[in-house]
């Protein structure tokens, strides 16, 4: 669909604007040489986390503490607490290796639950647990059914059937929840309504899909999202958690690893922040957190090119949208990734689409050299969400030593944003010095980043019959 290149067309781009294109090339740019050093940084904070005293990366124990051997089998209910959407799955896992069947309903998750009450929520969500149950299993006699929820937030878990909330992240803001264990009120409130259903595990979605892409791909090691927010889990040894040495747990003995990675160079020392980033942070309901997250996660794609255009208007001698109300523009959050993702995937040399988006979504006018600057500004912000995410990927591989993996990812901006996929492989042959890949299309690299099945229905369903199998065998 694209046209062969577009490399020409800054030609007509006047000469200052173009320079402001080129500083912002500047600012947004990630070269091999960075690339590396932050993944050298990386690896030393990954481990540092796992240490007594901590780092910035919480690094927290998942009570996972295995991979599955796709022999699991039972009918489990998942629900998946997103970000725009409630999921409510019901999984049977049958005899057959590796095989599942999943019905599923989607709730919607209303905007303003995320900045309610806790209440709220727990009801909420209780609600539509009450519903799926009644409209698949009606008038029947229902034992307690088990559950796995994936509640994808940082929380400290001492068990896998608690966990406590340690900051809300991906701009959730209720009160009375951080610091708090998540599992009581959310018991509370489905007893309340006598939903029959016991909570067997809390699962991040990073360890589910970790866990449902091994299932099906034994060559899995990691587990990614890249999406509203951005994070990984992988599999460690308990020997080489020190924070968990007061357990006595056999050295071999696998823990799966929240990394919450999103809090990498809190304390900025790495990081190549842009005067919008620091904006973006200030802004949020929670400044100091999530440094690396704000810089690559979905919710914050649009934001900085909201920002980027914004500051162009107002405090630049070219001022872009001359003469225009850029009220709408204004307004903070207007964008998100998928439009930043339609102006990647404008076909057209003259940027018909963009000119049009702009219009209908912003009341803009765009003349031709400022769609081109729209155009490169969000190719300079997609490819610096992928290069930087894959710096993440690079260090665990690093720490872990491992010579190949796959990396199972999942989340609205790794499957739906143009190139990010392309972007991100480019970025690891960079930083492992990988020569180009040989022998066209089937050539494969050592690490690939690759589709994960569905960590928060069939993940959480293979994490909870794995608990429930440590639970009869009395290892828990
Ligand atoms: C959360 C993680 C989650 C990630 C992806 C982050 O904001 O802190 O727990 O895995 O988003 O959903
Ligand atoms: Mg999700």
């Amino acid at each position: 669909r694209r046209q062969p290149s577009r490399k020409g067309s800054m030609a007509d781009v006047p000469k200052d604007l173009l320079r402001e294109i080129r500083h912002l090339e500047e600012l947004f740019t990630i070269d091999t040489a960075k690339l590396k050093a932050i993944t050298e940084h990386f690896v030393s904070e990954l481990t540092k986390g796992l240490t007594e005293e901590g780092g910035s990366i919480p690094m927290n124990p998942t009570w996972c503490m295995g991979f599955p051997n796709g022999y699991e089998t039972g009918t489990f209910l998942a629900l998946d607490m997103g970000g725009t959407n409630l999921r409510v799955c019901e999984v049977i896992l049958p005899e057959e290796k590796g095989e599942f069947d999943i019905i599923q309903s989607k709730y919607r998750m209303p905007e303003e639950l995320k900045t309610g009450t806790a209440d709220e929520l727990w009801g909420y969500i209780a609600d539509c647990l009450q519903q799926f149950i009644e409209y698949h299993h009606e008038g029947e006699e229902l034992d307690q059914l088990p559950l796995g929820f994936t509640f994808s937030y940082p929380a400290s878990q001492d068990y896998i059937d608690h966990g406590v909330l340690q900051r809300w992240t991906k701009g959730f803001d209720i009160d009375g929840v951080e610091g708090k264990d998540v599992v009581p009120p959310f018991e509370e409130a489905l007893k309340e309504r006598g939903v029959p259903i016991r909570l067997t595990a809390l699962i991040n979605d990073t360890t589910g899909t970790l866990i449902a892409s091994a299932y099906t791909d034994t060559e899995v090691k990691i587990g990614c999202i890249f999406g509203t927010g951005c994070n990984a889990a992988y599999m460690e040894n308990c020997g080489s958690i020190p924070k968990l040495a007061h357990m006595n747990l056999p050295p071999d003995t696998l823990m799966a690893i929240n990394c919450e990675w999103g809090a990498f160079d809190n304390e900025h020392v790495i990081l190549p922040r842009t005067p919008y980033d620091v904006v973006i942070d200030k802004e949020s309901p929670r400044p100091g957190q999530q440094a690396f997250e704000k810089m690559i996660a979905g919710l914050y794609l649009g934001e900085l090119f909201r920002l980027v255009l914004v500051d162009l208007h107002d405090n630049k001698e070219i001022h872009i949208f001359e003469g225009q109300d850029i009220g709408t523009l204004r307004k903070p959050y207007s964008l998100d990734a998928s439009f930043l993702s339609a102006v990647e995937d404008d076909p057209f040399e003259n940027l018909s689409e963009t000119h049009d988006l702009l219009a209908s979504k912003l009341s803009l006018r765009a003349t031709k050299p400022e769609l081109e600057l729209c155009r490169r500004l969000a190719e300079l912000i997609g490819t610096r969400a992928a290069r930087l995410s894959a710096c993440g990927v690079a260090a665990i591989c690093k720490k872990k030593d491992y010579k190949t993996a796959h990396v199972g990812a999942d989340g609205s901006v790794f499957n739906k944003y143009p190139h990010f996929k392309a972007r991100g492989a480019q970025a690891l042959r960079e930083i492992f010095d990988w020569e180009p890949k040989k022998g066209g299309k089937s050539a494969r690299d050592p690490v690939e980043i690759v589709a994960a099945e569905d960590g928060s229905g069939v993940g959480a369903a293979l994490i909870a019959a794995l608990t429930i199998k440590r639970v009869q065998e009395g290892q828990l």
